[in-house]
């Protein structure tokens, strides 16, 4: 195998802004990236700026997450959507699926969708139907 070099954790940051989505991130990426790093303020804030940087036109998409639970960023991650099955890797311990200590990367959204790319699933709970 060939060895993979990977970029020094200090380097000079990219010259665009790192709290942007990236050209083919999905919502749901980008808002687990950024909880990650900021935490949730109990807002969507987050799925916010994606939506205003990305599909400015979606107003509706507040009241879309809203419906689904997900009234702020760290909810819809909570209630909305859970990492695919397949992404997943089973506790030894308690033999549940778990998400993997580091986020897998994004499998890709066109520029302007507002929808989660294929890492992510509907959560079937309660609250779902
Ligand atoms: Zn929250
Ligand atoms: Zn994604």
């Amino acid at each position: 195998m060939i060895p993979v070099t990977t970029p020094a954790a200090t380097g000079p940051f990219p010259p665009d802004d790192p709290t942007l989505p990236t050209a083919r991130e999905c919502l749901l990426c980008y808002v687990a990236r950024m909880l990650e790093d900021h935490g949730c303020d109990t807002s969507l804030r987050w799925s916010l700026r994606f939506r205003d940087a990305r599909s400015p036109t979606a107003t509706g998409l507040a009241r879309r997450l809203g419906g689904m639970g997900g009234f702020c960023d760290c909810e819809l991650l909570l209630n909305a959507y859970r990492l695919a099955r397949h992404l997943c890797v089973r506790d030894l311990a308690t033999d549940e699926l778990e998400a993997p200590a580091e986020q897998p990367d994004c499998a890709g959204v066109r520029r302007t969708s507002t929808h989660p790319c294929a890492n992510w699933e509907r959560q079937r709970g309660l609250a779902g139907r």
